[in-house]
């Protein structure tokens, strides 16, 4: 068969280096059709062709010279960093460290076959998203979500498709319990993402959900943000940057578990002040921006805290809008000229609330770490779960009273023997952190 003039170029590289046997499985079984594509070919995907390691590091020899020769004018070339077999990625020490491959050893590229679309699960500024079935090269099938861009790759390079591709680019290397993973992209018309299906959508929406619906218990909240915490460590790690924390953005995988998703704003941070300044005017969310966000395009991990505060404030509010009500230029004058900040939602604990307001310390350098947030949450989590409920028991038992009663007459002495913590640890939960006992008291009587 002869081969497409718009592929003969992949003809003739491989043929300079000897590899010419591999020009009909990349073309068809990777879908490799332009210089481009190679972006988003992984050294598990050549392998999977029969292509040895050193057969790939003369690919990428061959394919670099090939860039050189040709000024780059292609949208993926302007977004997107080269494709370089893993053997000859030296990282630095500020370089996100290479992960292992992910269970199952699943492609990056994906077929277009290989997936089927089904229900329209949502839509977003440059893609919808539909609810799709894989099928793996074993038979077996998978339940995913797809995200699909709506603009042609072959139009203008736009805003759009620089997030699509940004959030493919960084989620090709992201592998976390609480980060939406990417199973593969197709390289058809449209672009499309396969990613983990979150069968029970967004907080967001459940957060808003009417009536009958009830509300999601406190503990349960604070489990979600400890969740949260855990994932913004890795990335901040990697040196990423989210940029739009919001409950809209936390999908649930299952009842007690979030999965942070939307990496199209996600950017890597630089400098030795750890931030990332925005180049020019771009959307950004601004009810859940930090102060220099607003005001200098300026994000860094502090900024990720600051909107972490934001999206408690969303949860413990059920989804209410920040800054409702108020126009877009007047949030940075109400945040930095009046000190506002937003008002403690009637669900939220004192404790929980001062927490929000450190997040909103107007200096970045204030604001606690992802590091301590996640820790902290983690002791509220387990005097909510541990103690509290033990506690709630024993002092209906010994006075009568109710439960709201009995667990705010808790002291340091019987959180001491009710627990098998230390009493230095008791003392911090009650005195340190302060824990608002009112928020724990909801929890218990919302139990079954
Ligand atoms: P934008 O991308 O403009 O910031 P967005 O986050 O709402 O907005 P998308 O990421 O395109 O846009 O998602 C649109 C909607 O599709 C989401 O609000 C969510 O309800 C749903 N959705 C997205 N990804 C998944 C997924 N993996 N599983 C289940 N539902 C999803």
């Amino acid at each position: 068969m002869l081969p497409e003039a718009s592929s003969l170029w992949l003809l003739r590289l491989l043929r300079d280096i000897q590899l010419a046997q591999f020009y009909r499985p990349i073309l068809e079984e990777l879908n490799v059709t332009r210089p481009e594509h190679f972006e988003f070919v992984r050294p598990e995907d050549l392998d999977s062709i029969g292509m040895g390691r050193p057969a790939q590091r003369r690919l990428a020899e061959a394919l670099k010279r090939h860039r050189s020769g040709h000024k780059p004018k292609n949208w993926v070339y302007k977004i997107l960093g080269g494709f370089v077999p893993e053997q000859e990625t030296t990282p630095s020490s500020d370089s996100p460290q290479s992960l292992p491959e992910p269970e199952g050893g699943l492609k990056c590229l994906i077929p277009d076959g290989a997936v089927c679309r089904g229900e329209l699960l949502g839509s977003g500024c440059f893609g919808v998203v539909h609810r799709g079935l894989w099928t793996l090269p074993s038979g077996q099938s998978v339940s995913v979500a797809v995200k699909s861009l709506r603009v042609a790759p072959e139009g203008a390079v736009g805003t759009e498709l620089g997030d699509f591709l940004r959030e493919v680019s960084v989620m090709m290397n992201l592998e976390h319990p609480h980060l939406l993973r990417l199973h593969g992209l197709v390289l058809g018309q449209p672009l499309q993402m396969v990613m983990e299906l979150a069968p029970l959508g967004s907080l967001h929406a459940r957060l808003t959900a009417p009536a009958p619906t009830p509300p999601l218990p406190v503990a349960l909240l604070c489990l979600f943000l400890r969740q949260l915490a855990g994932a913004m460590v890795y990335l901040g790690a990697r040196g990423l940057v989210h940029r739009d924390l919001a409950t809209r953005n936390l999908l649930l995988a299952s009842p007690r578990m979030i999965k942070v998703a939307d990496f199209g704003l996600v950017r890597p941070l630089g400098g030795a002040r750890g931030r990332y300044v925005m180049g020019g005017p771009r959307p950004i969310p601004y009810a859940w921006c930090a102060p220099e966000s607003l005001r200098q395009g300026a994000f860094s991990s502090a900024s990720d805290v600051w909107m972490f505060g934001v999206t408690l404030w969303e949860m413990f509010s059920g989804g209410e809008e920040p800054w409702s009500g108020v126009p877009p230029y007047l949030i940075l004058q109400r945040l930095e000229k009046d000190q506002a900040r937003l008002p403690r939602p009637p669900l939220c604990s004192r404790a929980l609330y001062a927490l929000a307001l450190r997040c909103w310390a107007p200096h970045p350098a204030d604001r606690p770490s992802f590091s301590y947030l996640e820790e902290l949450l983690q002791e509220v989590e387990l005097s909510v779960h541990g103690v509290t409920h033990q506690e709630c028991q024993v002092a209906l038992r010994a006075t009568g009273g109710d439960v709201v009663s009995a667990i705010q007459h808790l002291k340091v002495d019987q959180l001491f023997h009710l627990s098998s913590r230390s009493r230095a640890d008791c003392r911090r939960i009650l005195e340190h952190y302060q824990w608002d006992l009112s928020a724990a008291s909801r929890y218990v009587l919302a139990q079954p």
